[in-house]
């Protein structure tokens, strides 16, 4: 990790850090030093300590839905917010709050089981049990309810386990309802008042209520907009295991880069699988591409009919639903001057569609903003090249290379006969014998911080005079490994003439 990469993480941290501490001591001292609160506050430490955590759980749980609420940040994230916030990291952002509110759910329950036998101990005045206040008080049970909702989504919500099987997780992630429902009754039955009967709350529930609305609107859209005619159109199995589905939804607006929930009712009434559009907005019909990974897209490749050749279905004749669009880091392309796309395998699909665009609008927009593309490709098999040579071909005809560049590399080890037939045909060749475009196939892992100082350096040179900070966005869609390295890249080659900006497509 770099020294930048590492001052911009202990920042992030070190906010948060304070701001829940804050938080606690907040909800702490407003306890202890509440008169009218005396008598409760002869229960000391544990007391105090599970009304500072409350007031941690009371706002981050209303902070954990925020990123959720997806349409809503897509629009924020179009606004000045978008330039300061990093939207684009809201997953990171929901399991930092999911964390938070797991460490203050431990020091708030544990604390309140300290506050209820010691209320039967050191307050007997008040004639309550202590299994009276953990089981018959609205705090006590909905507090045990969602304890046990959230032992069963945090569990499932484990990487190995969203590896395993993502539809265990999505549905126990459906147990939030419980949660929220026992979050917002919480303080009803008010455990903490004063001596006169009146309640201290947090209004806990009020901040979360705001956001679970948003949220509630927000799925409500989602049904909407997926019940909007939609047909498919065609159907194209690609080599490499790829399927392209192209289809048909007249209400349906979007921008290069944005993806898609798909839902194949006849595959699976309930799932909704996210896919990045890899159309333009320009192109006559929308489409994904989709590879074959496991149940839900290999079921839907065979509903589709091209998981068996002899297959007579019409595709057209099956029900699809599409729900979208939603934004994404890719998005943004058009709004740099300089632009460098990096996809590893299927991550090429955000990129298929800025550089379709790119076509398009090169012809057609003299505002065009965008100068140049350098687009990296590296896949572990020649035939992933196959997913989008047509195109890739047509663009590297139609546009010129001061716009579009390209530089594709394969991982794949090849045989001794593999090699010498390659370089047999590519010798005098116009066209490289692998991927059939002009550009030179590079055999290899790239070397990223060299290749992102070349497109510096070239951006540099060209700009020579200029007096403004030059910015080139660096876009990527693949595995973390190579994330790592390019966003190190991006932060080592940044200077006092140009910013690398850095952006991830998560999958
Ligand atoms: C924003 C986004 C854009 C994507 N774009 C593309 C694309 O253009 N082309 C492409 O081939 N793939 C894309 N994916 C990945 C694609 O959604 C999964 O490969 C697909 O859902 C796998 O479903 P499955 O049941 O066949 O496989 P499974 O074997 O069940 O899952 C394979 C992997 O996909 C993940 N996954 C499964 N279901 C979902 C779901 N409903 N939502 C999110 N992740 C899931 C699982 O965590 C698992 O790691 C994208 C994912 C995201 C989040």
């Amino acid at each position: 990790m770099t020294m930048a990469v590492l001052k911009r993480t202990i920042v992030f941290w070190v906010f948060w850090l304070v701001f829940q501490i804050g938080l606690f001591w907040a909800g702490f001292f407003k306890q202890k030093m509440d008169p009218g609160l005396a008598t409760l506050n002869r229960l000391q430490w544990s007391v105090w300590t599970s009304r500072g955590a409350g007031l941690n759980l009371a706002v981050t749980s209303a902070l954990l839905m925020v990123p959720m609420c997806r349409n809503t940040m897509g629009l924020l994230r179009r606004t000045p917010l978008g330039r300061i916030l990093p939207f684009d990291e809201g997953i990171f952002f929901h399991k930092v709050c999911a964390y938070t509110v797991l460490f203050f759910t431990v020091v708030h329950t544990t604390a309140h089981y300290v506050n209820f036998f010691n209320v039967q101990l050191k307050l007997p005045a008040l004639k309550l049990k202590a299994w009276q206040i953990h089981y018959t008080t609205w705090g006590g049970a909905t507090g045990h309810v969602m304890a046990v909702a959230m032992f069963f989504m945090y569990t499932a919500a484990a990487m190995r386990m969203r590896q395993q099987s993502f539809e265990a997780f999505w549905f126990t992630h459906h147990l939030a309802i419980v949660f929220y429902i026992g979050f917002f009754f919480h303080g009803y039955g008010c455990f903490v008042k004063t001596a006169d009967g009146h309640c201290r709350p947090y209004y806990s529930w009020s901040y979360a209520l705001f956001v679970c609305t948003i949220y509630v609107f927000e799925r409500l859209l989602r049904v909407y907009r997926g019940r909007q005619p939609t047909s498919i159109e065609r159907v194209i199995m690609h080599p490499g295991n790829a399927m392209e589905i192209q289809f048909n939804k007249p209400s349906m607006t979007y921008a290069p880069g944005q993806w898609v929930f798909i839902n194949l009712p006849e595959v699976a009434p309930l799932q909704w699988h996210p896919f990045t559009l890899t159309s333009c907005p320009e192109e006559r019909y929308a489409s994904v591409h989709i590879r074959l990974v496991g149940d839900w897209t290999k079921n839907a490749a065979r509903v589709l009919g091209c998981m068996d050749e002899k297959s007579t279905r019409d595709p057209r004749s099956v029900k699809l639903r599409v729900d979208g669009p939603y934004a994404a880091p890719a998005d943004r392309a058009f709004d740099y001057d300089n632009v460098i796309c990096v996809a590893a395998g299927i991550g090429v699909t955000p990129f298929a569609s800025v550089l379709k665009s790119l076509g398009f609008r090169a012809k057609t927009d003299p505002d065009l903003v965008l100068r140049k593309v350098d687009f990296f490709w590296v896949n572990r098999d020649k035939q992933a090249f196959e997913w989008f040579q047509a195109e890739l071909r047509s663009l590297e005809s139609m546009l010129p290379s001061q716009l579009l560049q390209y530089h594709l590399y394969l991982t794949e080890k090849l045989g001794l006969d593999a090699i010498h037939n390659y370089c047999l045909n590519a010798a005098g060749a116009d066209f490289d014998p692998i991927t059939q475009l002009r550009a030179q196939l590079q055999f290899g892992r790239p070397d990223w911080e060299h290749e992102l100082a070349k497109v510096r350096d070239r951006v540099l040179a060209a700009n020579v005079g200029v007096k403004r900070k030059l910015r080139i966005a660096c876009f990527f869609c693949g595995p973390a490994p190579v994330a790592r390295a390019l966003r190190d890249a991006c932060i080592v080659l940044s200077n006092g003439q140009v910013d690398l900006d850095f952006f991830k497509e998560h999958f």
